[in-house]
């Protein structure tokens, strides 16, 4: 039995569940169910989140949310763009749908983020953009990884699918780089209930470019002025991330509560991925690193206590991308990192007593383990 799941979103839907339905109800009674008033409302909400002269265009899915930026950037064949192994895969299915060729960095172990370190060697002339994952919510150091671009023309998209509500030095996550991408998936920070995604960036015209690529390159209808795909928000899930949005900063800061419960009581044996200088850590994911991950997840399993793994397979060694050519110790970071990385129970409600359940077990696995 699962006393604790790694993630629920049951108690959170009930405690909206009948504003959520009205808001449902609306739209179905309202006549229009895709890129209308929802949607116009929530682009305009959420660039208010982010900040001042911030502008959004809502998409299917946070991997489209990435093609769509590459696109509208002009980004495509015979062009590179660097990112990380470390990641989920949509962030290198977005590449590749956008027709580029994915690059790897390894990661800081420390961070599990991209290594600026070791940057400089993956750059080449076809060099064109670099996704920067700001993973498990913790957030890459974007004016670091601008100053290390220098003056080429590289553009930089920050990859915020698990970092909605992370900040850098007081500034939002997605408002750093030229572009972002967010997703809302259901397990998100902010999850709509069904596929969603956004495109941010403060240059107006590229997301004025973006909402012409999500609908077929029209400006209007039934006219290409460019090519493009159909990637819309729709209305439903619009009204839904309408109705959450609202908790959006309650819910992060309950997420940082749990963080620190964790950080302050569990084995200080256990290595815990730290968040970079200057970032309030969104909390996504609480991940922690152990040698004998493997049977400390059974253990842990066996106490009722889920677990995740973020993530198993590094992307350079799945099947998928055998072509990549990138044989075992090419990443040697990113290749550990998998070996060893566990995520605990996260979300705004688990709340104090299931997450003392979830101290006491992996207290009482590590002490069993050692
Ligand atoms: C979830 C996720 C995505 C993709 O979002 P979808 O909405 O599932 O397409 C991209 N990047 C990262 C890091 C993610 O976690």
């Amino acid at each position: 039995m699962t006393a604790v799941p790694v993630f629920d979103y049951g108690e959170q839907y009930r405690s909206i569940a009948t504003e959520i339905g009205d808001a449902m109800t609306q739209v179905l009674t309202s006549g229009q169910l895709v890129l209308g008033p929802q949607v116009a409302r929530f682009e305009k909400s959420f660039a208010s989140y982010l900040g001042e002269g911030v502008s959004c265009a809502g998409v299917n899915s946070g991997t489209d949310a990435l093609v769509v930026l590459l696109m509208a950037m002009g980004i495509g064949p015979g062009h590179e763009v660097i990112t990380v192994s470390n990641t989920a895969v949509p962030t290198v299915s977005a590449i590749r749908l956008a027709g580029a060729t994915p690059v790897f960095c390894d990661v800081d172990p420390r961070t599990a983020l991209m290594d600026l370190g070791q940057l400089e060697q993956h750059i080449t002339p076809s060099t064109r953009a670099v996704i920067a994952v700001h993973l498990f919510g913790n957030m890459v150091d974007i004016p670091a990884l601008r100053r290390l671009l220098g003056d080429r023309s590289i553009r930089i998209i920050e990859d915020c699918a698990q970092s909605h509500g992370a900040r850098l030095n007081g500034q939002m996550a997605g408002t750093l780089g030229d572009a972002s991408a967010f997703s809302f998936y259901p397990t998100k920070n902010l999850g709509a209930y069904g596929d969603g995604g956004l495109c941010a960036s403060h240059d107006e015209k590229l997301i004025a470019e973006c909402k012409k690529v999500r609908m077929y390159g029209f400006e209007q209808t039934y006219c290409s002025v460019r090519e493009g795909l159909n990637s819309r928000l729709d209305e439903l899930q619009a009204a839904v991330l309408n109705v959450k949005l609202p908790h959006l900063a309650d819910w992060v800061k309950r997420r940082r509560e749990i963080a620190t419960w964790y950080d302050e009581s569990l084995p200080g044996q256990l290595q815990r991925m730290v968040p970079n200088q200057g970032v309030d850590h969104a909390y996504h994911l609480y991940v922690v690193r152990s040698s004998q991950r493997d049977r400390l997840r059974a253990a842990l399993s066996s106490m009722g206590v889920g677990t995740g793994i973020h993530y198993p397979h590094p992307i350079h060694r799945m099947p998928g991308y055998e072509w990549m050519g990138m044989g075992e110790g090419s990443l040697p970071v990113t290749e550990m990192l998998a070996r060893e990385v566990l995520s605990l129970p996260m979300y705004p409600e688990l709340g104090r007593e299931r997450a003392q359940l979830v101290i006491d077990a992996v207290n009482r696995a590590v002490s069993e383990l050692s």
